[in-house]
């Protein structure tokens, strides 16, 4: 990777528990010590269960959510330094679509209004001027100007994902978290969204990052990939080092959960052990060292250093696969 848009260094959050006088002095890890670079005009994917951390990684980096500490390097300025009217100018340039179309838009709001609320915001342009802007981004999502004047409630949740996608792009961004997007979409819809989110990168130049669980979409769509377990990443390379080679156990076992759309091929499944840990007390050592069939002494009392077993490809893990 030469040119890089963004870069995130030794990221952390760390929520403090709130439950009774026990609690006192102990956090969930959600992001912890994460550092990524992804460059111009590409689809960087991170990938991992439910509650491995990677939706709380996503807005933490926009600063939607204050992390603990580490440094995010947007275009060489290192955006935890900004105050809040300086972030308000990079809040044009970084977007974020949310996993859930139904709860994302307010329901009493004409689409009009949805849409244009962030040029009202950042741009000192009519109304009419604004409504022109609205008609022009619908037509790139593939709706038209009769949308406008309706309300969430009366579009489908693919329609609902594309006015949310119309309301990140009227600020012309270059950067766009996508939380999931296609998740609570109907199977049938969730292909014409992946595409249309690919054209629109195209169109305007798009950088993603794109947080998901679906790993045939991330196959699809990707450039980069990180696999998150338990805050942290255990994984990381261009698209082909993931999926042709993965190096480490937990990347290997939620690959060869993915159905083989060949009968014939019979792929050997490995299920990790029970669910995923606590993040509040994650295990000494290798953190997935209690799921890993491949666990020796000293994944139970040792860290694992992020080492690099081909150019790009990271891992952390004493023994990678080979
Ligand atoms: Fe498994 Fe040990 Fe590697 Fe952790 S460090 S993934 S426990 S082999």
């Amino acid at each position: 990777m030469d040119e890089i848009l963004i870069e995130i260094q030794n990221l952390k959050k760390y929520f403090p528990l709130k439950r009774g006088i026990f609690s006192k002095g102990l956090y969930v890890h959600a992001v912890d010590d994460v550092s990524i670079q992804i460059p111009p005009r590409r689809i960087f994917s991170i990938v991992g269960e439910s509650g491995s951390g990677k939706t709380t990684f996503g807005r933490t980096i926009l600063r939607l959510i204050e992390p603990t500490s580490g440094k995010i390097i947007y275009k060489g300025r290192n955006i935890m330094n900004l105050n809040q009217k300086e972030m308000m100018t990079f809040r044009k340039k970084m977007q974020i679509v949310f996993q859930d179309p139904y709860n994302s838009l307010h329901p009493r709001r004409l689409v009009k209004d949805i849409i244009g609320e962030g040029l009202s915001i950042h741009e000192k342009i009519s109304s009419g001027q604004i409504l022109e802007r609205v008609k022009e981004i619908l037509k790139k999502v593939g709706l038209n100007e009769d949308h406008m004047f309706r309300y969430p409630h009366e579009f489908s949740g693919g329609q609902r994902q594309r006015i949310a996608m119309a309301r990140a792009l009227i600020l012309n961004p270059e950067f766009i978290v996508l939380d999931e997007p296609t998740s609570a979409l109907d199977v049938s819809v969730q292909a014409t969204i992946v595409d249309l989110l690919i054209e629109l990168k195209n169109t305007f130049s798009l950088t993603y990052l794109f947080i998901t669980h679906n790993l045939a979409v991330v196959d699809y769509i990707s450039d980069f990939v990180a696999v998150m377990y338990l805050g942290q990443i255990v994984e990381m390379g261009s698209k082909d080092d993931i999926f042709n080679s993965p190096s480490h156990p937990y990347t290997y076992a939620l690959l060869s959960a993915i159905p083989d759309p060949d009968p014939k091929k019979k792929r050997s499944r490995t299920i990790p052990r029970g669910e995923i840990p606590s993040a509040v007390n994650p295990p000494e050592g290798c953190r997935f060292h209690p799921r890993c069939p491949y666990a020796k002494e000293i994944c139970k009392r040792s860290e694992p250093e992020i080492v690099e077993v081909s150019k790009g490809h990271l891992v952390k893990c004493h023994f990678p696969l080979r």
